[in-house]
């Protein structure tokens, strides 16, 4: 049987979509959207109903096209387009605020300028804060 893909640019990235949301975005059965889930897709559980980040979605859906999938050493991020970690470009990284607790890193790629995105949790934010020193920048938020 061969494996059905999903185009992982489907979801809106700034959104987030309820189990219900998602599988009628990818005109799947709820069941999918949480066999998903429990293959790794993240999704903010402290929340009713349930929210799956936009980001999240397209992420889940980019690496389940990439074969073995590897690690990201400390400082790393994943390079879809290269489908290997790469060490960001200058050092430079920048960051979103997805949630309160959720960060989101963007870097460039130093071999094919891709833009790499990577989540954290702020619980994480001291061993980002390590990693990157200085560089690390803040693009969010121009809600005035
Ligand atoms: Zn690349």
């Amino acid at each position: 049987m061969k494996k059905r893909l999903h185009n992982p640019n489907l979801p809106k990235i700034h959104r987030s979509y309820t189990v219900e949301e998602a599988a009628s975005l990818y005109k799947v059965f709820k069941g999918t959207v949480r066999a998903w889930i429990k293959a790794g897709l993240p999704a903010l559980d402290d929340k009713r109903p349930m929210l799956i980040l936009g980001l999240d979605l397209a992420v889940f859906h980019q690496g389940r096209r990439t074969i073995n999938k590897q690690k990201c050493k400390p400082g790393e991020m994943y390079c879809f387009r290269c489908r290997t970690p790469k060490l960001p470009d200058g050092d430079m990284v920048e960051y979103q605020t997805v949630t309160e607790k959720i960060w989101n890193l963007v870097a460039i790629c130093p071999d094919c300028c891709t833009i790499m995105n990577q989540r954290v949790n702020l619980a994480k934010l001291d061993q980002v804060r390590r990693i990157y020193g200085y560089n690390v920048t803040a693009i969010t938020a121009t809600h005035s």
